[in-house]
């Protein structure tokens, strides 16, 4: 009696291990998209899987009006990408904020790199990426104000010889289609951006202090639509919210979210199964040693 009572916890402690073994051979067989979340062999199979397609979700720290939290643009492209490389898979890079947002600096949280370390640190990590096998770098942008300097950096790779490709995608919302949006501006912590924050992390929405605050246009500028100038922002929309966040709704941040991650899955596989920026791309920075011989 007192043997077979002795025996019983132990046969439960091997019975215990069954299911855990099938557990951990299940969790090898799906590999995470998180490149943080990766051993250094899943690391190697994760790239092979991608066909050496990475994604870098780009984000920002800056206010979103007076009722989102500082990283919206993190989480809300993060979300966007981590689901679209579920569906379509790539490897993706950890949070990354190291952008554009100067016109931010006179609100608290703010973290405003120099313009010198956002492209010196973004070529290091684009340069980095690529030594660990991805050769198609797909950055995801989630922050309106990186709009001139992503496609610069783009541009700026026929700088120099590089044996990868970048690849920039800057839209996060639909022009038409789902529920009806009323938010006239829209631009900055409104009803687009405060309805997708209520899919990605509705825990971080204080849509009762959304009207704390003005998101309307100033307009304090004298200047025709054609003249650009930096302190534009500012002078329309000096507390840094523009629009309506009190008018969001989930459905319409679950059809805009949908819509973003569908269009990055997208975006993946054409990715994917581009082989003429590559072919090309080192064509022209060899015939770009020797410019004289180039023939129309
Ligand atoms: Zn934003």
């Amino acid at each position: 009696m007192i043997f077979k009572r002795s025996f019983i916890p132990v046969l439960l402690f091997v019975f215990s291990f069954l299911p855990l073994t099938h557990a951990q051979a299940g969790n090898s067989a799906k590999l995470s998209v998180h490149w943080e979340e990766l051993t250094a062999s899943d690391f190697r199979e994760g790239i092979q899987r991608s066909q050496g397609t990475c994604v870098l979700p780009f984000g920002i720290l800056e206010k979103h009006g007076p009722h989102l939290p500082l990283g919206t643009d993190l989480l809300d492209v993060r979300h966007a990408a981590l689901h679209a490389a579920e569906q379509e898979y790539a490897v993706v890079f950890p949070e990354y904020y190291f952008g554009q947002i100067a016109e931010a600096k006179h609100e608290p949280g703010t973290m405003a790199y120099s313009r010198s370390l956002q492209l010196a640190l973004l070529q290091e990590t684009t340069d980095e990426m690529a030594r660990n096998g991805c050769k198609k770098v797909l950055i995801v942008n989630g922050h309106g104000g990186n709009s001139s300097l992503l496609p610069y950096f783009a541009q700026t790779q026929l700088d120099k010889p590089h044996d990868y490709v970048v690849y920039v995608f800057d839209e996060r919302t639909p022009q038409q289609g789902g529920p009806p949006k009323t938010d006239a501006l829209d631009m900055h912590a409104g009803q687009s951006e405060t309805s997708k924050m209520m899919i990605s992390r509705p825990d971080l929405v204080h849509l009762d202090r959304a009207k704390n605050e003005s998101g309307a246009d100033q307009k304090r500028q004298k200047l025709s639509e054609d003249v650009y100038t930096g302190i534009w922002w500012y002078t329309r929309f000096p507390f840094h919210y523009s629009g309506d966040g009190s008018i969001a709704t989930k459905q319409l941040g679950e059809y805009q979210m949908n819509w973003w991650i569908d269009s990055i899955v997208k975006v993946i596989k054409t990715v994917k199964e581009d082989d003429v920026s590559p072919k090309l791309q080192k064509e022209f920075y060899e015939k770009s040693t020797h410019p004289l011989d180039t023939q129309p």
